[in-house]
């Protein structure tokens, strides 16, 4: 596969850090709502919806969701109808939740346990209203969430290939998995010897890691199973108390990485990870190796930290 290396996001080199040389991919600069893997997402559920001329969309997230955003932010561009079903419990007044109200998307509230038969219902009253409702599963998961990290996998080739370098870690956040999915499934298409790091931002072990082996199984019913567990590598270890919260060590990262280098990394994914990354390296005495860290967005939530989590 060859991509147009204007499609590409850049990949830039941060710095000799933590003994290695990090560079980063900057997903957040996708040209779309504030970017982010949930914009490299969309995009394709959108190619699906606009192909089979769906007129409005459901989908799930809480208040913080990027997913949410950048959906209702497709949706109103296109002036179809975007249905967000969200837990009851998460109802803060984030930066993302304003955007989705200023999208004039549609949000119903949900009790935890109700939330499949509230999509349900809302799925079945649209088609009653003789609507054509087009799901998306929260977070943007799914295949051609897959999809779109495959596809992201490849511009790292293309780039590795052009620049002479090999990175032989890549590390992101990693949350419903299918980021992850599809960069390892990347990898073992090329058969490629490198690891492949999640940073768990909330999920532990065992789920969090089959959650990522069930969405490359759904992607390829017919991958070689016992090659692809060996390249999952999902890391519970970083997590703090759960989703959202951050210690300490996260909070100065974020704030080293803003002033040192000016690039905003958010509490909750992008600053988890990154600590993790941090973390990680040093427990695994990595060395003088070429490591890409791929900035998945969240943007907004950056925001939203620098008012919850700094100014306070
Ligand atoms: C959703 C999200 C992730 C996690 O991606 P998954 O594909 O769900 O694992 C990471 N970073 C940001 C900024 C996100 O919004």
């Amino acid at each position: 596969m060859n991509i147009n290396s204007e499609k590409r996001t850049p990949i830039h080199r941060i710095d000799h850090l933590f003994g290695n040389d990090i560079w980063m991919k900057r997903d957040d600069f996708i040209p779309f709502s504030f970017g982010g893997n949930k914009a490299r997402k969309a995009a394709l559920f959108f190619e699906d919806i606009d192909r089979g001329r769906y007129d409005c969309v459901v989908t799930y997230g809480s208040s913080s969701s990027n997913h949410c955003r950048i959906i209702s932010n497709q949706c109103a561009k296109r002036k179809i109808g975007c249905y967000i079903i969200s837990p009851k419990e998460h109802q803060e007044t984030t930066n993302n939740r304003l955007m989705m109200k200023l999208f004039g998307a549609e949000l119903i509230f949900s009790e935890l346990d109700q939330v499949s038969e509230t999509i349900e219902s809302v799925m079945d009253q649209l088609r009653q209203q003789g609507k054509k409702p087009y799901f998306i599963q929260g977070g943007g998961h799914g295949k051609l969430g897959t999809q779109a990290y495959v596809q992201c996998y490849e511009e790292i080739r293309e780039f590795e290939r052009e620049q002479g370098l090999f990175f032989d870690y890549i590390f992101f956040a990693s949350g419903t998995g299918t980021t992850q999915a599809g960069l390892v499934y990347g990898q073992l298409q090329h058969g490629e010897i490198r690891k492949i790091v999640g940073i768990s931002i909330a999920r532990r072990n065992p789920r969090g890691r089959e959650v990522v082996i069930d969405s490359i199984r759904e992607f390829d019913p017919l991958i070689d199973m016992d090659r692809m567990e060996q390249e999952v590598i999902f890391e519970d270890r970083y997590i703090h108390s759960g989703y959202g919260s951050a210690g300490d060590e996260i909070k100065s990262v974020v704030t080293d990485m803003l002033v040192a280098y000016g690039i905003p990394l958010d509490t909750t994914y992008t600053g988890k990870a990154f600590c993790g990354m941090k973390q990680y390296i040093a427990q695994n005495v990595i060395k003088d190796k070429n490591i890409l860290f791929i900035h998945t967005g969240g943007t907004p939530l950056f925001f939203d930290h620098l008012q919850t989590v700094f100014d306070s």
